[in-house]
């Protein structure tokens, strides 16, 4: 089956062809590093960090490259009031934004180039637009025309005439309402850090010819997939296609897919503007980081298809982080009942459930079936929420087939191995979606010497509870240990107790 992809451009599903296979080129628009990042800022990476994983693992060669935007007004007035200077300020924001990634596990992106470190690219392109007669110079500034771009519009259905909303301020040097700026004439009071020279006068390039000028110098006039939040659809990706198109004749982009945004509930918090900030603050990454993995995270939005939106919200995020749980718990179980280190080598290789002598054709089989059905999920447009579905009935069967072998208390190698194959393959998979990559990390809390013996008492007072057929005493503490997040596993050698 073929590998099938949303195309916001065409508005439908179409199949994955690859401009020069098996080269694939992905730029994201990455982050305008002016303030911290917030949950919502790390949804394009993580997706497009498990599309580049994916279309690898199906025999792709993939460039992705995720920009910085360090050059902006935002950065301007947001350094302004924090009384520092522009690059202090985007070399601060990005050094957090570049921890928060390394933390959630994207390591896969090739480049992320700096709009201030590519200006003379920007005036190259700005300059092929003044030569092609669709931008002119109006003072110093430059604008793109858009009524010299006969598709202008079509990524979002938009035409020329309806529009009424435009990014930048009407200037009376404009031709029309919506003519864009390319390039910004300094303003008289602005410091030097953010002023570059240009043929037109010393200034700023505008946001959007930003991004086609550093996407095209890394992967060409034409590449395989644009990226970003549906918020850029207009004006900003709109306005790269005008901008690359009028300067190159050649296609822009072949499938544009747009990620869902993140819906934050601030129904409870919108009282004060203190509840306001103390809620914004809770979104962002270095907060949320404080409080759960990486991986947590990641699993928390690739749970959802990345077409649809994120709901944010505390319950969400503890539902999600139990249901990673889950899998982590299989993953100690077999790593206990066969006294081995699933990850002390990469389970990156399909050959060992392929080569593993399994000891049930019923199981082998359907652990074959998940396997299909995972790449089927992921063949339908990057369907990770389809596809952790299907990791989770692989889990589920996995602890059944510990328990129809009786592994935790019978010797079966052949049924062991199987187990143990039969896991990794379900690793393998995970780790496309860039999950499972190392043990589960135990909770701060659980390392605490004191709980660890008041857990002993507890367990003990339990244990006594039922010796003495006091089952409602030995129920309600396990039910109240799981109430605070905490889950008991009974085992033929003694209780074990674990941080949910
Ligand atoms: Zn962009």
């Amino acid at each position: 089956m073929a590998i099938r992809v949303y195309n916001t451009l065409t508005r439908q599903k179409e199949p994955f062809e690859p401009l020069n296979p098996p080269r694939v080129g992905i730029y994201l628009c990455g982050p305008t590093v002016y303030k911290p990042s917030h949950i919502g800022h790390a949804v394009g990476p993580i997706i497009f960090d498990c599309v580049k994983r994916y279309l690898q693992f199906r025999g792709y060669d993939v460039t992705l490259v995720i920009n910085v935007t360090d050059v902006d007004d935002k950065l301007i007035i947001e350094a302004d009031a924090q009384n520092t200077t522009v690059p202090e300020l985007a070399e601060r924001i990005l050094g957090s934004y570049l921890d928060a990634m390394n933390q959630l596990g994207i390591d896969s992106i090739d480049l992320m180039p700096k709009a201030s470190e590519h200006i003379g690219d920007i005036c190259d392109n700005i300059q092929k637009l003044i030569d092609n007669d669709v931008a002119y110079v109006s003072g110093q500034d430059v604008y793109f025309d858009v009524t010299r771009d006969d598709d202008y519009g079509k990524l979002s259905s938009r035409k020329v005439e309806d529009q009424t909303e435009h990014r930048d301020v009407v200037g009376e040097t404009k031709r029309n309402p919506s003519d864009f700026a390319l390039w910004k004439a300094a303003k008289p009071d602005e410091p030097d850090s953010v002023i570059y020279d240009s043929p037109w006068g010393r200034g700023r390039p505008g946001w959007h010819i930003e991004c086609s000028a550093m996407s095209t110098r890394y992967l060409g006039d034409t590449f395989d997939i644009h990226g970003g939040g549906m918020d850029l659809i207009f004006p900003h990706h709109e306005n790269e296609i005008a901008q690359a198109e009028s300067a190159t004749n050649k296609t822009f982009v072949k499938y544009w897919l747009h990620h869902g945004l993140t819906r934050f509930n601030t129904k409870k918090i919108s009282k004060s503007d203190a509840d306001m900030q103390e809620a914004l603050k809770k979104m962002t990454l270095s907060h949320l980081l404080t409080e759960f993995t990486g991986e947590q995270l990641r699993y928390f939005v690739i749970s959802t298809h990345y077409r649809r939106p994120i709901e944010f919200s505390d319950a969400e995020l503890d539902a999600k982080k139990k249901g990673l749980a889950t899998f982590h718990r299989l993953f100690e179980r077999i790593e206990r009942v066969t006294q081995t280190d699933l990850f002390s080598q990469p389970a990156d290789s399909e050959d060992e459930w392929k080569s593993a002598e399994k000891c049930d054709a019923d199981f082998a089989g359907e652990v074959d079936a998940f396997a299909m059905r995972f790449v089927e999920m992921m063949d339908d447009d990057f369907n990770t929420a389809g596809a952790i579905a299907t990791l989770f009935d692989f889990a589920n069967r996995a602890n059944r087939f510990i328990e129809e072998n009786k592994l935790e208390t019978e010797d079966n190698v052949r049924a062991r191995e199987t187990a143990i194959a039969a896991t990794r393959e379900l690793m393998r998979m995970g780790q496309l979606l860039g999950l499972f990559r190392k043990r589960a990390e135990v909770s701060a809390v659980g390392d605490d010497e004191l709980v660890g013996k008041l857990m002993g008492i507890l367990i003990d007072a339990r244990a006594q509870s039922r010796k003495a057929k006091q089952f409602d005493i030995a129920d309600s503490i396990r039910d109240q240990l799981t109430d605070a997040g905490v889950a008991l596993e009974d085992r033929p050698d003694g209780t074990l107790w674990r941080i949910e």
